[in-house]
């Protein structure tokens, strides 16, 4: 089917975009990768009036790093992260290649994905689990948000109609930490969307001791969630089995599965405790190989 008809803006500054988002106020709808709002435009589930294309907008297509954090723009593709290790955010290597495919890979971004807020988005969970800020700016005001305050339900996130995502923010480990990450999915076919996905993320000091934990869940809420009480399980313990088996248990009981056609909500609880514990077991054991690697 083809889209309504529809008015395009391809601004190439942050004030032109405001500007025009300002100007059409709720007609309006940005497209940034468009992965997701072409097709619901295609099946005429949206119908925005205007569309406004930030893909020229070269500020929020870059990425920097201080001492203590990396920010990327909102534009960096899903593709960027699965081309790219970074050594202190192991996660988001381990995450990129789990979404969809490269045709997908290649135009998403990360902004558009937390904008679109699908409670399956792999991005969803792994930067919740990394503890990321977003930054919201419109033409009068600008904010950072924790992305745990971010969600607040199916397709809905705080971002007024009149700001734009700009960029993600996410603290780095100390630099003498070891860090380590592991994106596990349950799909029903390579490319799909997760029935359960579970991402994790660990940091240890010299002394194998869990310095920084993050653990974020994909489709078994009405929102990516957080398990912060299995998070706060791991943090000043060294990763033994007693250690991880408790914060399987935990985040299994933190998150909110719904059945449906691709599994019950027991088998998705269930699922998130194996793919929790299967995640810590395999960062446990890359910082035992670290270990036995001449310095
Ligand atoms: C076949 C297929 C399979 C997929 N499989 C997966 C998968 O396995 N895992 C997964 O996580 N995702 C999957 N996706 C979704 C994909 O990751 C999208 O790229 C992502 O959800 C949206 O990003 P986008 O840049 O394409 O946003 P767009 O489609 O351009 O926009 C999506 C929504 O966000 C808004 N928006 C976009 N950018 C901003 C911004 N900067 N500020 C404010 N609002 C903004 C738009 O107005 C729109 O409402 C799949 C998509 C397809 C088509």
């Amino acid at each position: 089917m083809f889209p309504y008809p529809f008015r395009y803006f391809a601004p190439t500054t942050p004030e032109e975009a405001f500007g025009v988002l300002e100007q059409y106020g709720d007609e309006a709808k940005i497209l940034a990768g468009g992965q997701s709002l072409l097709p619901m435009m295609k099946l005429r589930l949206a119908a925005p009036g205007v569309l406004i294309d930030i893909n020229g907008i070269s500020e929020w297509n870059r990425i920097t790093e201080d001492a203590h954090a990396l920010t990327q723009g909102s534009l960096i593709r899903h593709s960027h992260w699965e081309h790219t290790h970074h050594i202190r955010i192991p996660l988001l290597y381990e995450t990129a290649g789990h979404i969809a495919d490269p045709l997908v890979r290649n135009r998403g971004t990360v902004g558009g994905s937390l904008a679109h807020a699908d409670p399956a988005a792999d991005w969803g969970a792994s930067l919740l689990a990394l503890k990321a800020q977003v930054h919201v700016q419109s033409r009068v005001r600008e904010r950072w948000i924790a992305l745990r305050d971010f969600f607040i339900d199916t397709f809905v996130t705080v971002l007024e109609p009149q700001e734009i995502v700009t960029a993600i923010q996410i603290p780095l480990a100390s630099e003498t930490d070891f860090t380590g990450a592991r994106y596990l999915k349950l799909e029903r076919k390579v490319g799909d969307f997760a029935v359960v996905g579970v991402a994790v993320t660990c940091s240890f000091n010299d002394q194998g001791i869990v310095t920084e934990a993050g653990i974020g869940l994909a489709a078994v809420g009405a929102s990516p969630l957080s398990a912060s009480g299995a998070e706060s399980l791991l943090i000043n313990h060294p990763l033994t089995s007693e250690v991880i088996q408790e914060a399987a248990e935990r985040a299994a009981e933190e998150c909110d599965p719904q059945s449906d056609r691709r599994g019950s909500e027991e088998y998705k609880r269930a699922m998130v405790r194996v793919f929790v514990k299967r995640g810590l077991r395999a960062i446990q054991a890359d910082w035992e190989n670290r270990l036995k690697k001449p310095a």
